[in-house]
C-alpha cells in the first residue's frame, strides 16, 4: 500500500478527491475529501462520507468553497507527510477567504500523519478544526459540532478499531463495480523500517458477519469485485459462525464463504505478508474461480542480511519456496511486490541481490521506494545510512528492470481472449475502460451502458501501463 508507485498494474488510487454524498438540498453543506496513500485511506474516506452523509453534506469536487474540507493522510514516508502542511497552508488562504464572505470552512486532518502528529498539528497550524485518528473517525460528526461550538476535544486519536467498525452505516455508496472492503486493520510484527504499528495500532480483524452483510449490500448495489484489505490482510482471524457456535475464520475460509454471494464474481485482497501466506490460501487460488489470478506479496529485499535487519521473519528462500506453492497453484497468477531501496546498511551486492531476486520471479509490476527515515522507528537510528544519491541510481535500475518486467507481461497478453470489469469511462470518446483478472486496465471501444458487467475481450495491443482489447460478445 503505497504512495509513490513506481511501476504497476494495480490501479492505485492516489491524491484522489472522494465523492461524497449525494446532495441534500435542505443543507446546502459541502464536503470535499482529498485522500492520501494507500487503499485503506480510499476505503476510509469513503467510510467518512458515508457517516457524514446523514448530516446533510454534498459533494464537491474542489476544495475552493467546500464547508468542510477532510485531508485523509499518509504517514509512511516523509513526503507523504509534508505535503499535509503545504496543503494546510493552502487550505488556510480559502478559509480566509470564505470567512470574509461570512461562510465558514471547517478543515480536519485524519489519517495516519493525525495519529502520529496530531498535538502538533493543532499547535502548529490554528487553521485547523480538528483532528481524527484513523480508527476513530466514526466520531467525525460529533467532532464537527465541537468545532463549531469551538469547545470541548478536538482531537480524536483513540485505537479501538472494533468500535469504529461497529458504529459505522452498514449500507455504503458504491462508487462502481469494484469496492473496497477493509476486513483487517493494525499491524503486530514491527519491521522496523515502518510507521505502521504505531499509526494503525495492534493487529485486529472484524468479525465474519459484518463483512458478508457490507458484501451482500455491496452487491445488491452491482459491486460485481471486492477486494478484501488490511495491513497484513492474510493474517486475517476474524470470529465466524460454525454450526456448532463460532470459531476463528482465516483469510481462505472467509474468501470462500463470499464466493457464494450471488453478484460477487472477482474477490481480490490486498496487502498481503510472505509469513501469513498459509496452505489453505494457496490452495483456494487453484479452486475458487472467484479469486482472482493476482498477488501482491511485498518482499522488500533480495538480501537475507537487510530482511533480518527490517525484522521481515522471512529469508529470501521461504519467500521462493511461497511463490513456487502459488504458481503451482495458479499456474497464470501475476506476481507483485514492494521493495525498498537504500535501507541502512544495504551495500551494492545486497541491491545486486535484489535485483537477481526480481530476475528469478518475474513479476508483473510493483512497487519500489526509496528508503525514508521515520522518526522512532529503529531503522532511523542504524548505523549504515545509505547516501541519497546512491539510494537513487538503485532505485532507477531496480525500476527500468521491473518495467521491463511488466510490459514484457502485458505483452504475453495480446492475442489472448479473457473476461474484462467494466468499471468506468475511458479516456477517449467511445471508449470504456475494464480491468483484467490481473489486474491489468483495458481500454475498449464500446458502449457504457457495458459499465458493470463483465464481457469477453480480445487483446489486440499494449500501452505502456495497460491494454486495448475488442469486444468479442456485447449483450
Ligand atoms: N504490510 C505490508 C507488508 O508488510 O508488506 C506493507 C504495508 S506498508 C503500508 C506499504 C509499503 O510501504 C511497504 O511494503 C514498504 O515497501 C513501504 N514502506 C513502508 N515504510 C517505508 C519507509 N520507511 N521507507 C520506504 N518505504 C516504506
Ligand atoms: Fe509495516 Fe511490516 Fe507491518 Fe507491513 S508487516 S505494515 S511493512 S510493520
Amino acid at each position: 500500500m503505497h504512495e509513490e508507485a513506481a511501476t504497476s498494474l494495480q490501479s492505485q488510487q492516489i491524491d484522489r478527491p472522494t465523492p461524497a454524498p449525494s446532495a441534500d438540498g435542505k443543507t446546502g453543506k459541502t464536503l470535499f475529501i482529498q485522500t492520501y496513500g494507500c487503499q485503506m485511506n480510499v476505503y476510509d474516506s469513503e467510510r467518512m462520507a458515508d457517516v457524514l452523509r446523514p448530516l446533510g453534506y454534498s459533494p464537491v469536487d474542489k476544495p475552493d468553497n467546500a464547508n468542510l474540507v477532510v485531508l485523509n493522510t499518509c504517514h509512511i514516508r516523509e513526503k507523504a507527510t509534508e505535503k499535509v502542511y503545504s496543503e494546510i497552508g493552502r487550505l488556510k488562504a480559502h478559509k480566509d477567504l470564505m470567512a470574509q464572505n461570512g461562510t465558514k470552512m471547517t478543515i480536519a486532518i485524519a489519517g495516519c500523519v493525525a495519529q502520529a502528529e496530531g498535538e502538533e498539528i493543532m499547535r502548529r497550524a490554528p487553521a485547523v478544526d480538528l483532528v481524527v485518528g484513523p480508527q476513530a473517525y466514526h466520531k467525525l460528526p460529533e467532532l464537527i459540532a465541537r468545532a463549531a461550538r469551538a469547545s470541548g476535544e478536538r482531537l480524536e486519536t483513540s485505537f479501538e478499531a472494533d468500535e469504529k467498525f461497529d458504529a459505522l452505516p452498514t449500507l455504503r455508496a458504491p462508487d462502481g463495480p469494484s469496492a473496497f472492503l477493509s476486513v483487517q486493520e493494525g499491524c503486530d510484527k514491527f519491521c522496523t523500517f515502518c510507521v505502521v504499528p504505531y499509526t494503525r495500532g495492534a493487529e485486529y480483524s472484524r468479525p465474519v458477519d459484518p463483512i458478508i452483510l457490507e458484501a451482500r449490500g455491496l452487491a445488491q448495489q452491482g459491486v460485481r469485485e471486492i477486494t478484501l484489505l488490511g495491513q497484513n490482510v492474510n493474517a486475517y482471524h476474524g470470529q465466524g459462525p460454525t454450526l456448532a457456535g463460532s470459531e476463528t475464520w482465516s483469510l481462505a475460509q472467509l474468501v470462500r464463504h463470499l464466493a457464494k454471494i450471488g453478484g460477487i464474481e472477482r474477490i481480490r485482497y490486498t496487502t498481503s505478508h510472505p509469513c501469513d501466506m498459509s496452505d489453505d490460501l494457496i490452495e483456494a487460488h487453484g479452486e475458487v474461480k472467484e479469486l482472482m489470478p493476482y498477488l501482491h506479496l511485498p518482499v522488500q529485499s533480495g538480501s537475507n542480511k537487510i530482511l533480518k535487519a527490517m525484522n521481515r521473519k522471512h529469508s529470501v528462500e521461504s519467500y521462493l519456496d511461497t511463490i513456487a506453492k502459488v504458481r503451482k497453484a495458479r499456474p497464470d497468477i501475476a506476481l507483485a511486490s514492494d521493495f525498498i531501496v537504500g535501507f541502512p546498511g544495504e551495500t551494492e551486492q545486497d541491491f545486486e541481490d535484489t535485483m537477481e531476486l526480481v530476475r528469478a520471479v518475474g513479476y508483473a509490476g510493483a512497487y519500489s521506494f526509496k528508503y525514508s527515515k521515520r522518526p522512532g522507528t529503529p531503522a532511523s537510528e542504524m548505523y549504515g545510512q545509505v547516501a541519497s544519491e546512491v539510494a537513487d541510481d538503485r532505485l532507477q535500475r531496480l525500476q527500468a528492470l521491473i518495467l521491463e518486467q511488466q510490459r514484457a507481461f502485458n505483452a504475453a497478453k495480446v492475442g489472448e481472449t479473457f473476461d474484462v470489469l467494466f468499471t468506468g469511462k475511458g479516456r477517449n470518446e467511445g471508449q470504456i475502460l475494464g480491468r483484467s483478472p490481473w489486474l491489468q486496465s483495458v481500454h475498449v471501444a464500446g458502449p457504457e451502458h457495458l459499465i458493470g458487467q463483465i464481457q469477453s475481450v480480445r487483446i489486440i495491443g499494449t500501452m505502456p501501463n495497460s491494454l486495448t482489447g475488442e469486444l468479442v460478445t456485447a449483450s
